[in-house]
């Protein structure tokens, strides 16, 4: 089994503008080294909303040298962004936006969810880019529901949907700029599993709903990740009255983190340039 390192806590509640009731699980401040290429993990909500014309969510803003994967439990979100890319996600879907040279966005709860109201939960991943591709062209996947391979794990343990990477012979829809493996899984009352991960691959296993066993060892609560030392073996997560986790692994960069609010470079004077081209516009223009 993979060594468990250490199981963290999520921080206070805090609003990312007025859509996103968010916890920060994980951040790059305090396990940078060991969770590379993953910088930070918000969960959003489950939180409920009542109907209203106004469309909550965080305006204009800019992204530089990683990549921004939001996951959609519950609720509908759209985007919009300087690259001229845009839709809407729903529940199962996700949206893999690369921001690399430099993006603005804005994320908004849909008009139809905002007139209806309902609930929203949604978690969205920082994915670190090598030094070699931060300034590459952006980019943006949709990665629908139906796209996503959704696993049922034997003796009716859950399903584990394929949203990057491998998982035994199903192949993730993610394109991704360096090896890495993002599983959504869910496992039902009384459900084990034991997963496979690729040698020297970090590991983290976050909790969204549920208390889990891990490696028979230890428990982990919802709003927690469970850090894994880096190097080789298996992860195995038992549930007794079922959960809702993601399990990430990636080959680690292994190369400096210098970030400053929506800009994640190497160097200081990389982020100083961003925030150069940002207010001279070379972030991109807003969306029309
Ligand atoms: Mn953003």
């Amino acid at each position: 089994m993979r060594k468990i390192r250490e199981i963290h806590r999520a921080g206070e509640h805090h609003w990312v503008g007025d859509g996103f009731p968010v916890r920060s699980i994980f951040s790059y401040d305090g396990l940078g080294r060991e969770l590379s290429p993953f910088l930070l993990l918000d969960h959003a909500g489950p939180a409920k909303f009542a109907p209203t014309d106004h469309q909550r969510g965080v305006g204009e803003h800019p992204h530089r040298g990683f990549e921004t994967v939001t996951i959609v439990y519950e609720g509908e979100l759209e985007h919009r962004d300087s690259a001229g890319n845009g839709g809407r996600i729903g529940p199962g879907d996700v949206q893999w936006m690369t921001a690399a040279s430099g993006i603005l966005h804005e994320e908004y709860h849909s008009p139809d969810f905002a007139r209806s109201g309902g609930t929203m939960e949604m978690a969205q991943l920082w994915v670190n880019l090598p030094a070699r591709s931060k300034m590459a062209p952006p980019g943006y996947q949709t990665l629908l529901h139906r796209d996503i391979p959704a696993v049922k794990l034997d003796a009716d343990a859950g399903v584990l949907r394929v949203v990057a990477g491998d998982y035994q012979q199903h192949h993730g829809p993610a394109r991704t700029f360096t090896p890495i493996n993002v599983w959504d899984l869910r496992l039902n009352a009384g459900g084990s599993v034991v997963l496979p991960l690729p040698d020297g691959h970090t590991a983290a296993l976050v909790v969204l709903q549920g208390i889990v066993r891990v490696n028979d060892a230890e428990n982990a609560n919802v709003d927690e990740v469970v850090v894994f030392e880096q190097g080789n073996g298996e992860v195995g997560v038992a549930t007794e009255a079922g959960a809702k986790v993601l399990l990430l692994s990636g080959e680690p960069l292994n190369e400096p983190i210098v970030g400053h609010g929506p800009f994640v470079m190497n160097t200081t004077e990389e982020i100083r340039q961003a925030f150069v081209d940002f207010q001279r516009g070379r972030l991109g223009r807003p969306a029309a």
